[in-house]
């Protein structure tokens, strides 16, 4: 693996510097975390992966899971470090991290869970047990006496909805205001809603909060890949639905497994008796204290951030990769900002397929393939996608002159 000066070195001797320059990563811009990184510039002596074979690149492409999503902040690492030193009370530390992030997102409580998904079982957990000991040991089998049925509005349907099943809970689909308000009944325990298909249901996030209330049963928003904008960690609890989630290890760069469940506090004291340390649901989603403690920190370390300044520079980064690309034939570029999950700055390579010899899918493979190896986000027929939000600093220049490289073919 080349080394990070060795690859900073080398894309100095290049001319076009851009905006920043690329003279290293102690900087300002370093200093308040503005880029995840600093977790390379390590005194760790052995290289794990390289011993292995695990191949290790350059994140072009976003937030994905199966890429490992992000990279914790320095401050974040040492909290986990930190942590790693202490015994603790679970439960105890889980309720103090739950209040202090509870105050620092004005909400009534939180906890945090072994990422969104499991934040979704939790909250689901949570409105067909409440806070009953039987009910809680019955789950997810047994479900005598308990309310089973989650309303969803068919256009919210995705993958990630299966956590409802983990606790036994039946989907129950809806369309329009009346189809759920028909669909209410005395086993309804929780209404869910997928934030990032505001547009596409029927029922918006006002809406439905005002009949989740109406009908007195808990609403749930899962905004697991939504933030930025940092406001949203506050805005759906405060418009009124009773539990919110958020993953820890997307934009928030806190560990991949960790998560935020927000909300109504005898809901998440319900969510509490689900997780472990008791033998319940929850069990095998244990989060160790080193990741409550570190996902408390990552989120500090965003609330401090100068977002302004952050959102300018993944601008700048991208309007670098489009000028190095600018002059290739047979290719277009647009800056694009994805609406609600993945809200940050993106670039759209739209490829007129008469003129260039290789496809956007052949293109990412040479770059996955390429040295050093650097993975974008997907490819259609005619696009590729790329993002430098979860890109180290200077690392636009090295995928500017590989996209350079390999579209010039
Ligand atoms: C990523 C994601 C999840 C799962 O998040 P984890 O933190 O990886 O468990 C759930 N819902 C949505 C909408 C997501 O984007």
């Amino acid at each position: 693996m080349i080394s990070r000066r060795k690859v900073i070195k080398s894309i100095s001797a290049i001319p076009f510097l851009g905006f920043l320059g690329a003279s290293g990563i102690s900087t300002a811009a370093a200093m308040t975390g503005l880029y995840p990184m600093d977790v390379k510039k390590t005194s760790i002596k052995r290289d794990y992966f390289k011993e292995l074979g695990v191949r290790t690149f350059i994140n072009a492409a976003g937030t994905y899971t199966a890429l490992t999503a992000s990279l914790m902040p320095k401050e974040v690492i040492e909290s986990i470090h930190y942590a790693s030193h202490h015994y603790v009370s679970l439960d105890e530390l889980q309720e103090k991290v739950g209040a202090r992030i509870a105050s620092m997102l004005r909400c009534e409580d939180a906890l945090v869970s072994s990422g969104a998904f499991s934040a979704i079982v939790y909250a689901t957990a949570a409105s067909m047990t409440g806070k009953d000991q039987e009910k809680i040991k019955q789950l997810p089998d047994d479900l005598r006496g308990i309310k089973d049925e989650i309303i969803i509005q068919k256009a919210h349907r995705f993958g990630y909805d299966r956590a409802v099943r983990n606790c036994g809970g039946k989907l129950v689909e809806v369309e329009t205001k009346q189809d759920l308000e028909n669909a209410v009944n005395e086993k309804t325990a929780m209404m869910f809603f997928f934030n990032d298909a505001n547009n596409r249901g029927k029922i918006k996030d006002k809406e439905f909060v005002e009949l989740g209330k109406k009908h007195n049963i808990p609403t749930f928003n899962d905004c697991a890949a939504d933030v930025p904008p940092v406001e949203n960690l506050w805005k759906y609890t405060g418009m009124g639905f009773d539990m919110v989630a958020f993953s820890g290890g997307k934009g928030l760069e806190g560990p991949q497994s960790a998560g935020l469940l927000l909300g109504r506090k005898d809901l998440i004291e319900a969510a509490r008796l689900n997780m472990p340390p008791r033998a319940n649901l929850g069990r095998g989603m244990k989060v160790n204290k080193e990741e409550v403690l570190a996902m408390l920190i990552a989120l500090e370390l965003f609330l401090e951030r100068d977002h302004e300044k952050q959102w300018e520079i993944w601008e700048n980064e991208i309007r670098y990769i489009q000028q190095s690309v600018a002059d290739i034939r047979g290719i277009t570029t647009e800056m694009y900002v994805p609406e609600i999950a993945n809200h940050v700055p993106s670039l759209r390579i739209v490829f007129d397929n008469s003129i260039t010899r290789h496809s956007p899918r052949e293109i990412k493979e040479a770059l996955v393939k390429g040295k050093p190896s650097i993975e974008v986000a997907n490819a259609t027929e005619n696009a590729l996608h790329l993002t430098t939000w979860m890109m180290d600093k200077g690392e636009e220049k090295i995928v500017a002159r590989r996209l350079a490289e390999e579209l010039r073919e």
